[in-house]
């Protein structure tokens, strides 16, 4: 059976869309046209500026992120917002930091609007790990230093995060940890009383492709202090393995004119 609204009007699809790391010109030529043509925006405070200006100039705009000291809508209510708005036969799209299956909760949005029998598409973005590898300088996998690569959560407290400590201090591979800029510290530490060389490259990449990126790099070991005397707040990527030390070889993008 359709899902229909009060008045029998089909309702809308959602779009989860992924708007890329910043960098405007990152996003998918598909983005852009769905962009261009939805009555609604829904989005957070990864999206840039430069993205959403992408919109139907009529289109109603939506913020669900966090502003200073607030929180963002949580999660459920976003969820609910998107399927009340589908009921009203809007074409939404639902624009994300970088891709919407990584890190981004498009899962829970997707498997919500299943359940409700709203129509969805997801759209693919350049996940900021892809971004920050591309801008800074530090290929994710390279056949001298790493043969594979880990996407890892570095919001520590959440409930029911446990990282496989043993397997991420192995040597030969690269990991990116997303939101890990506050439990740094942490990660420094039991990445080596797990067995990782102290004197192992690691990165700190802020606003990756945007153009006040900052790359500040230094070891597994000296990464957190570097970091805290910068004052580096989010978003910031880590990136910790051999494939750091080629930063200062492959850096075009701070020295491009
Ligand atoms: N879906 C997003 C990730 C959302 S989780 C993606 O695919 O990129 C939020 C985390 O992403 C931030 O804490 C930060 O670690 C990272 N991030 C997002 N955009 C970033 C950027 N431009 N530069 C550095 N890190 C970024």
């Amino acid at each position: 059976m359709e899902t229909s609204t009060l008045n029998n009007t089909p309702p809308g699809t959602v779009y989860l869309v992924g708007g890329g790391p910043g960098d405007p010109e990152l996003l998918t030529l598909k983005a852009a046209r769905l962009l261009a043509a939805a009555d609604v925006v829904v989005y957070d405070n990864l999206v840039s500026a430069a993205v959403l200006a992408h919109a139907r100039a009529d289109a109603e705009h939506i913020y669900v992120g966090k502003k200073a000291g607030n929180h963002a809508l949580p999660q459920l209510d976003i969820n609910k917002l998107l399927v009340t708005l589908a009921l009203q036969g809007k074409q939404v799209v639902r624009l994300k930091g970088g891709d919407p299956y990584i890190f981004g909760r498009g899962g829970e949005e997707a498997e919500t609007l299943r359940a409700a029998n709203i129509p969805f598409e997801v759209v693919p973005g350049v996940t900021s790990a892809a971004g920050a590898a591309a801008y800074a300088g530090i290929p994710l996998t390279h056949r001298e230093h790493a043969q594979s690569c880990f996407f890892v959560t570095g919001h520590l407290k959440d409930e029911g995060c446990k990282l496989d400590w043993p397997t991420l201090a192995r040597p030969g591979q690269t990991l990116v940890i997303y939101m890990g800029l506050t439990s740094l510290p942490d990660i420094s530490r039991e990445l080596i009383a797990h067995g990782m060389d102290p004197a192992t490259p690691a990165a700190c990449v802020r606003r990756a492709t945007l153009p006040d990126q900052q790359t500040l790099t230094g070891t597994i070991a000296t990464l957190p202090q570097i970091v805290i005397d910068a004052g580096i707040k989010p978003p910031a990527l880590l990136i910790i393995g051999g494939v750091v030390a080629l930063h200062h070889k492959l850096d075009w993008f701070s020295e491009r004119t």
